[in-house]
């Protein structure tokens, strides 16, 4: 439909833009997307806790449990499923009657009435174009790290238990290798395993081809062999600077929604679209419309959790392979609630916090302490 001024135009067709098009045009808003081939699949391996996921997303395989391996002879399984989304089927279910507009966002006006974007006119604007916001204001200061991975999927046979999904892996193949990455694996099938070396957070990330040749050794070393295809490779910031509140305002990495720890989003954007939407409100201006999205997208409870987090990353950021070994035994000892409250971006990690610095041994609470000291409490 064309119609005059939308309530509502979002930029981007990612997981967020529309997860959050879909819920405020679900609410009986007038909404339309902008994104350049807005049905262009989604090539990403995206993959959260199947109890992150708000219920009905489609998934293509769930684990019931994860593994986590440190080091020879010492892995943790964790009894918590894991899931690999369906993308071509939720991007189908998110796009199910919406007004899709083929075009790259070029600019924004705002006027007291309405934002206009490429002749498109709406009352609110929402950037969710990603990583490199096309039309917000961002901080002119550097994330904590990058997170880097190169994946790809082995056709062969594996013998891995098909009903673990590796969560991570951080043991060796050569004692000089002690920049921290670790392996994820996904056993598809019995002669199909998604493999992926990864980076967790670097200030100086490892190149794709070292990535790609640490991936190669490791199978070699486990005695997998086969064909690897359908590559990808990942490469985005960790714990950046929020973006200030503006009249166009933010969803999904964009707004900062990355937890700055882990690099997932995909599931917090999911759950989050449906209360975002609802704070769309017809009655206000458009200024004190977006300035109520923003509330909802960055409440203060959550605000102040992420600064926790953004500490979280800074540590992790600093550990070499064997502290990081260390650092996430001790994190996967906690039981599976405490963790998982660290691991979601709307729960404060405080607590997991102090459970972590009590239980933790020695070299873990005196690296943890010095980076603590050493960056400031926020
Ligand atoms: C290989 C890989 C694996 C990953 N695995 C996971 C995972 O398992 N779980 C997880 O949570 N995260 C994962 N991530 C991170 C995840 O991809 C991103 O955090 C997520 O895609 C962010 O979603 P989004 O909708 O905010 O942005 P995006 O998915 O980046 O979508 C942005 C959209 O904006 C559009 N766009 C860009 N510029 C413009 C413009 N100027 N105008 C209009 N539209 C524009 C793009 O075409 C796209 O449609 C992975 C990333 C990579 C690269």
């Amino acid at each position: 439909m064309q119609s005059s001024v939308y309530d509502l135009l979002v930029l981007g067709a990612g997981p967020a833009g529309l997860a959050l098009a879909q819920a405020a045009s679900a609410q009986g808003n007038q909404v339309a997307v902008l994104s350049p081939t807005p049905l262009k699949p989604w090539e990403q391996t995206f993959c959260a806790w199947l109890d992150e996921l708000p219920a009905g997303t489609p998934t293509t395989a769930t684990w019931p449990h994860a593994l986590v391996h440190l080091g020879e002879g010492q892995g943790r399984t964790i009894n918590r499923p894991y899931a690999l989304l369906d993308n071509s089927a939720l991007q189908a279910q998110l796009s199910v009657g919406l007004e899709l507009q083929d075009g790259r966002a070029e600019q924004v006006i705002h006027s007291k009435g309405f934002s206009q974007v490429n002749g498109l006119r709406a009352r609110v604007v929402v950037d969710a174009t990603g990583h490199k916001p096309a039309l917000l204001q961002t901080p002119d200061t550097p994330p904590v790290g990058w997170q880097t991975a190169f994946g790809a999927t082995l056709i062969g046979a594996h013998g891995l238990p098909l009903d673990r999904a590796v969560f991570m892996d951080w043991r060796t193949t050569s004692a000089s290798a002690l920049q921290p990455t670790f392996l994820y694996a996904l056993p598809l099938g019995p002669e199909r395993l998604f493999v992926e070396e990864t980076s967790l957070i670097a200030g100086q990330p490892p190149s794709m081809e070292s990535l790609r040749g640490k991936l190669m050794l490791r199978l070699k070393a486990m005695g997998l062999e086969g064909e690897l295809v359908a590559p990808e490779r990942c490469l985005f910031p960790m714990g950046g600077a929020l973006p200030p509140v503006q009249r166009t305002v933010a969803f999904g990495a964009s707004a900062g929604m990355v937890h700055p720890a882990t690099g997932y989003s995909v599931g917090r954007s999911l759950r989050m679209a449906q209360d975002v939407a609802k704070a769309l409100d017809p009655s206000l201006s458009p200024e004190a419309a977006s300035a109520k999205l923003w509330s909802a997208v960055w409440p203060a409870s959550t605000r102040r959790s992420r600064s926790l987090h953004m500490m979280g990353a800074r540590i992790l950021e600093r550990l070499d392979l064997h502290q990081t070994q260390a650092f996430f035994g001790a994190f996967f000892d906690l039981p599976v609630p405490v963790w998982s409250r660290y691991l979601d971006s709307d729960s404060s990690p405080v607590w997991p916090m102090l459970k972590l610095f009590g239980s933790a041994k020695p070299p873990v609470r005196r690296q943890l302490l010095s980076s603590t000291l050493s960056q400031g409490v926020p």
